[in-house]
């Protein structure tokens, strides 16, 4: 099964985060990594008094259980750092379970589809790079919930190559557009 994971962070050093957290998926031995899309500079939604966001998103193949993902993600969330604090507030890594296949569930600790994603380009962006024809369970597909004039979401370019430059922190990404 392919799942679509969202991840994203603004403070400490997020592209270098974002790096460590897809490497530990793909450590994972109950997981391969499947596709990882560009690096999106965006603006915070809900709570606006905190840095850019870096976002991307990343698909995986797996047999686990959306809960079983759960509890991996969140251990990777919790050894790179991440405090619970305020809601939408500053993280150094934020990894959400977007889409497993056909799988829906709708539990306090898990809804799947994420229930926020439909709302969010810095989430829809990237998931409709790396999977423009993925269609949700309900039948509603990704790629026409994308905005075509979204300036909240910037593609900035390849993580791998924003982390060889030491470019790390959205400000500097934007900077040294
Ligand atoms: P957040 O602080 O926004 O990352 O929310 C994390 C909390 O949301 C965790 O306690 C999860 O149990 C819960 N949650 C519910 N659905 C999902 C999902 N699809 N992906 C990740 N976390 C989820």
């Amino acid at each position: 099964m392919v799942c679509h994971l969202g991840l994203g962070a603004n403070v400490g050093y997020p592209a270098y985060q974002l790096a460590a957290a897809i490497a530990a998926l793909a450590a994972s031995p109950e997981m391969s990594l499947h596709r990882i899309s560009s690096v999106y500079l965006t603006k915070p939604a809900g709570f606006t008094d905190q840095p850019s966001f870096l976002n991307m998103a990343v698909a995986i193949k797996t047999d686990l259980r959306p809960s079983e993902l759960l509890h991996i993600t969140a251990n990777i969330e919790s050894d790179l750092g991440r405090e619970r604090t305020i809601k939408d507030g500053p993280r150094t890594i934020d990894i959400d379970i977007l889409v497993c296949g056909e799988i829906t569930c709708e539990r306090a600790e898990l809804t799947v589809p994420h229930p926020r994603m439909r709302e969010r380009q810095f989430v829809l962006t990237p998931l409709s790079e790396i999977a423009p024809g993925l269609v949700l369970p309900d039948g509603c597909a990704v790629a026409e919930l994308v905005a075509d004039d979204c300036r909240e979401v910037r593609r900035l370019g390849r993580l791998a190559a924003l982390v060889r430059a030491g470019r790390f922190a959205p400000e500097v990404c934007a900077d040294a557009e």
